[in-house]
């Protein structure tokens, strides 16, 4: 087990009660996600209850953005692990959607419902003004527009707000993943059409339920699940969907399996019991290990690249970052080419017979090669 010690204090915000903000990037890299990254911070401040944890993996393409998840992860190190992951994940989102951007994540070790607290937010938002820049956040699971809206009063480094922002990213994320699950039948089957095709939507929040809309308004059967009961109750009422167990999900009768909750769903252990022939949803971090992908294509089911199909989000509030401004065609035209480019993927990695989470990874790598001569 990775063993944090007390951080060293190398930063303490002016005027701002106990926040104390320390390098963990030499702990961070003993751990296997690690993957070269730039720096981690720890913010913490025991008076107003943060823990957290900014991870910037790789700044090559621009500076680090990505969302902060609250979350009661069970340890230190498995926050760090999870922020670790996800902020590599966000280098090659952009990367490959050709956004100037480079990767970063934080993590606060929370309980959203319970121990999200106005104080909490403030020395967060305390904690992100001392990282200057380096670290651009938006909206992730735990964390809500109202939270976003909070912390971009009190620093500027906040994209997604909802006061001078571009609103909730979900829909977009969600517009993304709807449009990947039709190139991925279409690679499949030949054909987009939804009609009578079975989805199992693991997760009704903002992404997920959005994209129930947009399946149910085209037709497609829906079975979903989630670990909050009511919100199961209003899907099966709203969309006619079938509703299953959390545990059960994962095998559901289903053509499309859509993880829209938390990351690592496909495994080792799970990869068995699959019976959908496509993984595509919008959860970041769906394959516990690289290694699945493989497993995943001997079993004959095609994989839509997390982070190729979920980058709608992430292109919308980035749009707020462009030079030219905010323009909501040019967003909507920019997450019409996630279908292209997860089509180009499915072909490359079946002429390669290579999985397509390596093809993905790939292209984002040479992308970011390439930017490093310049
Ligand atoms: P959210 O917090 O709004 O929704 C997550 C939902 O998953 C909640 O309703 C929760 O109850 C449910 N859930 C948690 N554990 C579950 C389980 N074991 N089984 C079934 N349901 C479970 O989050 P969101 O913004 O909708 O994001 C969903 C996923 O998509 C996350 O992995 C997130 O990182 C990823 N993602 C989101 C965006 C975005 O724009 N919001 C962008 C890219 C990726």
């Amino acid at each position: 087990m990775l063993q944090v010690q007390e951080p060293r204090t190398l930063r303490r915000t002016a005027g701002a009660g106990s926040l104390a903000i320390s390098d963990i990037t030499a702990e961070a890299a003993a751990l296997p996600a690690f993957a070269n990254h730039e720096w981690v911070w720890c913010g913490r401040d025991e008076k107003r209850g943060l823990t957290a944890i900014v991870a910037i993996h790789n700044t090559t393409l621009g500076p680090a953005l990505g969302g902060t998840r609250i979350w009661p992860h069970e340890s230190f190190e498995a926050a760090l692990t999870d922020a670790l992951r996800l902020s590599r994940g966000m280098t090659y989102k952009s990367a490959v959607a050709g956004l100037p951007l480079g990767g970063g994540k934080a993590v606060i070790i929370a309980d959203p419902k319970t121990e999200k607290s106005p104080a909490l937010l403030t020395a967060y938002a305390e904690m992100l003004a001392s990282l200057e820049g380096q670290y651009i956040t938006a909206e992730d699971v735990g964390m809500r527009l109202a939270d976003a809206d909070f912390l971009r009063a009190r620093t500027p480094n906040v994209v997604g707000t909802t006061k001078g922002g571009s609103g909730n990213p979900s829909p977009f994320t969600a517009e993304g993943v709807f449009l990947g699950i039709k190139a991925a039948l279409r690679h499949r089957h030949g054909k987009e059409s939804l009609a009578g095709v079975r989805v199992a939507v693991q997760g009704l929040g903002s992404v997920g339920w959005s994209l129930c809309e947009k399946l149910h308004g085209e037709g497609a059967a829906l079975l979903v699940s989630d670990i909050d009961a009511a919100r199961v109750e209003k899907a099966s009422q709203t969309f006619a969907a079938v509703a299953i167990k959390p545990e059960e999900i994962i095998a559901a009768e289903a053509d499309v399996f859509a993880p829209c909750a938390l990351g690592s769903v496909i495994s080792r252990q799970t990869i068995p019991s699959l019976k959908a022939r496509i993984v595509a949803g919008s959860a970041n971090n769906q394959l516990a290990s690289h290694e699945d992908a493989q497993l995943l294509m001997e079993r004959g089911i095609l994989y839509a690249p997390d982070y190729v199909i979920n980058a709608g989000g992430l292109i919308n509030v980035a749009a707020e970052l462009s030079p030219d401004g905010y323009w909501r065609e040019a967003v909507l035209e920019k997450i019409g080419k996630i279908p292209e480019t997860l089509s180009d993927i499915f072909m490359r990695s079946q002429a390669e017979g290579r999985p397509t989470n390596d093809i993905a990874a790939e292209i984002a790598m040479e992308r970011i090669q390439e930017a490093a001569k310049i």
